[in-house]
């Protein structure tokens, strides 16, 4: 069987995006190069919304991640965490492994963290920086971010949030929400292969970048740097060429469908996917459900694992299963990028439906299909 990938990142790559891979990649200090970085970083603001500056970096989510932290946390600055999850957790790890010792709100995995409890804690621990995350993908989890961000703004807290699964598939306006510094990744809803980092700066981050004020250690993945050489389309090391190429394409993708389009044909998949998944007798593990990615819990009596297995088994669909204290517990199923339609969304449920049913969890064939056409009859959806 040939796989396809439901994967929440890295996710199936639409064709036009792989020719673009394809070609031949220019020197990254020619002019031809520099045109087309020059010309996509305002198409970049406009996609993260921000009248800032975007940055792209030759790295993981994560070398997004640690370069928020090491370009607005010194020493002496007060951080703050929101947790719910395997990537809230993230921040923390990164802020701990320079030293700093950030105040976590936790949430139950599988809920949000509710806004009040930011501006509760922050009353009684202050801090200078938050570090909160849009969809959190470990859990399938929406935060409503701009709720979570405003509670920072209205103390005169920076803002840095991880939207790493969120651009590009659920609203996000970075300035509008009081979004400082917005980290995202190329491999989710971007729709490429991995290997980017972009960074969204909003005014506030950028003037704090040109200030003296503490930073941490930071040489590669250096923002103040990769800011200053993106206003001339220049990079301070050799970039992704290939990736940037890429990039420039699905920017393009977006554009033309227009972003309001991408975000509401991602909440019709998503809506179908998880009618099709309750209607096969799977229950939906978030209390706050994300357009990104679902998570289910099997029945009793099905391991999600073998839920898992009998999709690439039998049809060549490539889930993910839990991660951390939600291994073996749920599967996931994720639905990023304009590779996934209506099609996608019966053609995985009904493929849970017959998994459920063969490992003993019960029901019937065609609830599921049924379940998916109401949901998108409601909310249509091309394939
Ligand atoms: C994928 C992901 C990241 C980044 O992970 P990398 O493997 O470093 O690209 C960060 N946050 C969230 C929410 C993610 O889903």
């Amino acid at each position: 069987v040939t796989q396809r990938l439901f994967t929440p990142g890295p996710v199936e790559i639409p064709d036009r995006i792989l020719s673009a891979l394809a070609k031949r990649p220019p020197h990254h200090r020619s002019a031809v190069f520099r045109e087309l970085y020059a010309g996509l970083t305002p198409r970049l603001n406009t996609l993260f919304a921000t009248s800032g500056r975007v940055v792209v970096l030759a790295a993981s989510g994560t070398g997004g991640m640690d370069a928020a932290v090491t370009a607005f946390v010194g020493e002496g600055t007060g951080t703050l965490t929101a947790e719910a999850g395997k990537f809230g957790d993230r921040w923390e790890k990164i802020l701990r492994s320079y030293g700093h010792n950030p105040h976590v709100v936790r949430a139950e995995w599988g809920r949000a963290v509710p806004p009040g409890e930011i501006g509760k804690a922050l009353d009684e621990h202050g801090a200078d920086v938050v570090f909160l995350t849009h969809s959190e993908t470990s859990t399938a989890t929406l935060h409503a971010l701009r709720a979570l961000a405003a509670e920072a703004q209205r103390r005169g807290v920076l803002v840095v949030a991880d939207v790493v699964t969120s651009l590009g598939v659920h609203e996000f306006r970075q300035d509008d929400f009081g979004v400082d510094v917005a980290v995202a990744g190329s491999q989710k809803g971007l729709m490429l292969p991995p290997g980017l980092a972009l960074v969204g700066l909003g005014e506030r981050a950028l003037a704090r970048l040109e200030s003296d004020g503490v930073r941490g250690p930071a040489f590669y993945l250096d923002l103040k740097k990769a800011s200053d050489s993106a206003t001339t389309g220049d990079t301070p090391y050799t970039p992704a060429v290939s990736l940037v190429m890429a990039l420039d394409e699905a920017v393009r993708m977006i554009e033309e469908l227009g972003i309001e389009e991408v975000w509401r044909r991602h909440d019709a998949v998503a809506s179908a996917v998880r009618a099709g998944g309750v209607a096969a007798g799977l229950r939906l593990f978030s209390e706050s459900p994300a357009n990104s990615v679902t998570a289910f819990l099997p029945p009793d009596g099905v391991q999600a694992k073998q839920v898992v297995a009998h999709l690439a088994d039998k049809h060549g669909f490539v889930l993910a299963g839990g991660q951390d204290r939600l291994k073996g517990k749920i599967a996931r199923v994720g639905h990023m990028g304009l590779a996934y339609g209506a099609d996608d969304a019966r053609r995985v449920s009904e493929a849970l439906e017959e998994a459920v049913i063969d490992l003993g969890g019960g029901g019937e064939r065609g609830r599921a299909a049924q379940a998916v056409a109401a949901s998108l009859a409601e909310k249509p959806c091309e394939s």
